[in-house]
């Protein structure tokens, strides 16, 4: 088999992978700056404000990725030895590193929040921890939306609000970890603020979906954001001219309401792909599609390196699954085509 040039690889390996547009780099040549860590960046000042607009907050804070966002928010919402309780799939426990223990000292308190990793009002109430000479009490519940590692589920408000109102039933804060909160409000057709009127803080990436090419942004009220601000500051993500990143970071902000493409992709090849025998399909409900290659004998990595050898890029997800992840820098046409690589791959 000839290999595939990588110029024309389909990379879905995820939707971080897009490059910014000629708007993006426009925004950055043109951005007003100043030094941000002495709160004198009007672009990123600008950022912040819409985003913050947009959520429903007092005020949010620029910062350059999504686990820094969360790390910022975990470590400002709680204090060292507490418990943080959290899916035992979700980001924050999974894909960070350990980085509550390491960076903020704090225990992370797994639930199975199956199937769709959000956990149940019983759930927080059963895993709450009173604070006691011999316990460390529980400091905060983390939530998430879309839920990456289950296949980018969209959540209901209605069950991010049922949760909130567990913790707060315990005066316990809320934190969502809303990388792509952006693609469960395209799903649900409702405005993203309405997911985060209940909760204390939420984080939110650029450099996915929307296409920026660095940073995410959290938001809360004011003395939370003025808090983070110094946890921020801590962890080494004070940057000066940000405006620079900011600037195409405002411009990936116009690119919301057209990741239903994304979406309508990702149902393009989900049902592309379930028609090939022995693959099976998460059916989506946003811009990721998990494969299962059980019945094929392969495991999700000799999966993906077939898929490579024809010029497709999926990541692994586990043992029997891959994940491939609709985005900007890919259109409908690249989504046939790597349906019909798939399916050269599995049919010869
Ligand atoms: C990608 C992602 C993050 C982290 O973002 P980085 O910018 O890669 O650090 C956090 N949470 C979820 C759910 C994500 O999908």
């Amino acid at each position: 088999m000839i290999a595939t040039p990588i110029s024309s690889m389909i990379d879905l390996r995820s939707d971080t992978v897009t490059t910014p547009s000629t708007q993006m780099r426009e925004a950055a040549k043109t951005a007003e700056v100043g030094d941000d860590v002495y709160h004198e960046d009007p672009t990123v000042d600008r950022l912040q404000s819409a985003v913050a607009d947009r959520l429903g907050f007092e005020a949010a804070l620029y910062v350059p990725s999504g686990t820094m966002g969360n790390q910022v928010a975990v470590r400002t919402h709680t204090e060292r030895g507490q418990e943080v309780i959290l899916d035992k799939q979700s980001h924050i426990y999974k894909w960070e590193l350990g980085g509550i223990a390491q960076l903020s000292g704090l225990q992370a308190r797994t639930i199975d929040a199956s199937p769709r990793g959000i956990p149940s009002p019983e759930q927080i109430s059963d895993s709450y921890i009173k604070q006691s000479l011999h316990r460390p009490g529980t400091g905060l519940v983390c939530l998430e939306n879309t839920h990456n590692s289950r296949g980018g589920l969209a959540i209901t408000p209605e069950r991010i609000d049922a949760a909130a109102q567990a913790a707060h039933d315990f005066d316990i804060p809320v934190h969502l970890d809303g990388a792509r909160l952006f693609n469960a409000a395209v799903a649900h057709d409702v405005p993203a603020e309405r997911f985060t009127e209940h909760i204390d803080s939420v984080s939110l990436c650029l450099s996915k979906g929307l296409g920026a090419p660095v940073g995410s942004v959290i938001a809360g009220s004011e003395s939370f954001i003025e808090q983070a601000r110094r946890v921020r500051k801590l962890f080494g993500g004070g940057m000066r001219q940000a405006g620079i990143i900011a600037g195409p970071a405002l411009v990936a902000l116009e690119n919301i309401d057209r990741l239903s493409t994304d979406h309508t992709n990702a149902q393009r090849l989900a049902d592309g792909l379930a028609r090939l025998p022995d693959i099976s399909v998460t059916e989506p409900e946003t811009n990721i599609v998990l494969v299962d290659t059980t019945r094929l004998d392969w495991n999700g990595e000799q999966f993906l390196s077939k898929c490579q050898d024809v010029g497709v890029l999926g990541t692994e997800y586990g043992e029997q699954t891959a994940r491939f992840c609709t985005h900007l820098d890919v259109d409908r046409s690249e989504i046939e085509l790597a349906i019909e690589r798939i399916q050269s791959l599995i049919e010869t």
